[in-house]
């Protein structure tokens, strides 16, 4: 596998998406959202904290607060009480009301569509404004890669590359730009349900055969 070119790579990366299309119709992002606001203050709260988590905080956030001037005018310690269970949340907190301060003085309380209005945004970077671009307005600028994207695209030796910041270009050229946003899905749902990171469940996994890790994974 070691020596395998592009083209076959990128052949391979076509069957890997067809399988996990077939395996995961429904894949979509797991963060409880109706509108690009709220998946915006959600991806913020998602950071060093599950979706599960994140769900079950914004469920109550999103009854007191609907716009980004509710989040300017809430008092800190009040918002930071709110998120508290997220972690990191006096960070947390703090760039959600500069955040929103932005949106309010620069959008018009909106949610911005590019991703360079996105990552001057406090608290934003390259992977939550991907989240957001893909996941609320459909637009496919990049490929998120959180730790689930990483650690299978290094199984399924998609790329050799550590970083999220050079893992996302290898990902890129392998993957039909329309479907950089679904695709993180895919990797995330067989991440959660198959491809563990300390128990990989090979035998039943739909891809092994397509991956050069199938059984070989340390424990
Ligand atoms: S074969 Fe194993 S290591 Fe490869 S993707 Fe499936 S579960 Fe993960």
């Amino acid at each position: 596998m070691s020596r395998e070119s592009f083209k076959v790579k990128t052949l391979r990366a076509k069957k890997i998406i067809a399988a996990l299309d077939r395996t995961y119709p429904e894949a979509h992002c797991e963060l409880n959202h109706t509108d690009p606001l709220e998946l915006l203050i959600a991806t913020i709260l998602s950071a060093q904290c599950t979706d599960k988590r994140v769900n079950i905080v914004t469920k109550e956030l999103f009854k007191k607060y609907h716009s980004a001037t509710d989040y300017v005018n809430a008092p800190l310690a009040e918002l930071e009480q709110a998120i508290k269970t997220t972690g990191f949340f006096r960070n947390k907190a703090k760039n959600i009301q500069a955040c929103c301060r932005k949106l309010v003085g620069r959008h018009g309380g909106r949610v911005p569509r590019t991703m360079e209005e996105l990552t001057q945004l406090d608290g934003v970077g390259r992977k939550t404004a991907n989240v957001v671009l893909g996941n609320a307005f459909g637009i496919n600028v990049g490929v998120v890669v959180d730790t689930h994207v990483a650690r299978l695209s290094q199984r399924l030796g998609l790329t050799k590359q550590k970083t999220p910041e050079k893992i996302e270009p290898e990902l890129m050229a392998l993957v039909p730009q329309k479907q950089w946003t679904l695709f993180s899905h895919w990797l995330i749902w067989h991440g959660r349900r198959r491809c563990d990171a300390r128990r990989p469940d090979c035998e039943g996994c739909e891809i092994k055969k397509l991956c050069p890790s199938a059984g070989k994974v340390k424990r």
